[in-house]
């Protein structure tokens, strides 16, 4: 079985903080992480691995160079090969240039059985990547998914949809998209692979070593545009006044009387 598995970084959004003056996010204050739902998905292709023999797993990253330390990690929670797809030339990718661009990656690595992303990111949050990748890849598709297993020649998958939960059987090729919260991550402590990991080539792939139509990455393959980004609006909390009912009309009228509403 040879299963593949998109890690995404993204920024620690918890960590997140809005500049008061520019209202722009303050990128330096945040830590980068893989994307939760990601690693979900890494621990469904563990578990399928600990129960079959012959399994390998793959994880592939597009981003920047930073993203090899936390490929270098998924080695250490038990990924076997680690690849990160990196070139200058995907500047400026919107998703259907991401999975574009990821998809030709992973026809450039073999055949696969079993491809894994997560259902969505912490900061892009479409969910766009997984069913664009399972149609630029021809793979069928079963989404939003908090179980998988592996039984008599087919994938049997427990999945979300609207508030039911279903179990479906499906053959390979699949790709599926992995609920975050739906499994523990894994941890990269359990398995005693330190030396592995740090002995691990992460391949990096790039328009030198696959072949991209350059009209379909980058900027010139994305037809997404972005035209205006801001800040949600919060609304102010209530007010409570306290008292009895005299006090409280008094309070509201001090305040009307603050605000200019009346004189
Ligand atoms: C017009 C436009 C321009 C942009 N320009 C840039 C830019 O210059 N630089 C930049 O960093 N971002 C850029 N982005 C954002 C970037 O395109 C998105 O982050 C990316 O397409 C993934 O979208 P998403 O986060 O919504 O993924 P989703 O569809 O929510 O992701 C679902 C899953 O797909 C997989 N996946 C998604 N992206 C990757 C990835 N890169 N590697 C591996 N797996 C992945 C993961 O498993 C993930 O959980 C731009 C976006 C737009 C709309």
């Amino acid at each position: 079985m040879k299963i593949l598995v998109c890690l995404k970084l993204v920024p620690n959004v918890r960590e997140a903080k809005i500049d008061p003056v520019t209202n722009n996010l303050d990128r330096s204050s945040m830590r980068m992480v893989v994307n939760p739902s990601d690693l979900c998905g890494l621990k469904f292709a563990l578990n399928i691995k600990d129960a079959l023999d012959d399994t390998e797993i793959s994880v592939l990253s597009m981003g920047t160079m930073a993203a090899e330390k936390f490929l270098r990690d998924a080695i250490q929670m038990g990924a076997d090969k680690a690849y990160l797809l990196s070139d200058m030339a995907f500047k400026g990718s919107d998703t259907l240039a991401t999975s574009y661009s990821l998809s030709r990656a992973i026809k450039s690595l073999g055949d696969f059985d079993l491809i894994i992303t997560g259902d969505s990111t912490l900061d892009g949050d479409t969910g766009q990547v997984g069913p664009e990748l399972s149609k630029f890849l021809d793979f069928n598709l079963l989404s939003f998914i908090k179980d998988i297993k592996y039984e008599d020649e087919s994938f049997i998958v427990t999945r979300i949809s609207n508030d039911r939960e279903e179990e479906v059987r499906a053959k390979a090729p699949l790709l599926v998209t992995a609920l975050k919260d739906s499994v523990p991550r894994p941890s990269k402590f359990s398995r005693g692979r330190e030396e592995i990991a740090q002995e691990a080539e992460i391949k990096i792939l790039s328009s030198e070593n696959v072949d991209f139509d350059e009209d379909r990455i980058g900027q010139k393959g994305s037809p997404t545009i972005v035209k205006e980004v801001f800040p949600p609006v919060h609304n102010e909390p209530g007010q409570f006044i306290e008292g009895s009912i005299d006090e409280k009309v008094k309070g509201l009228i001090d305040i009307l009387r603050e605000r200019k509403v009346i004189e």
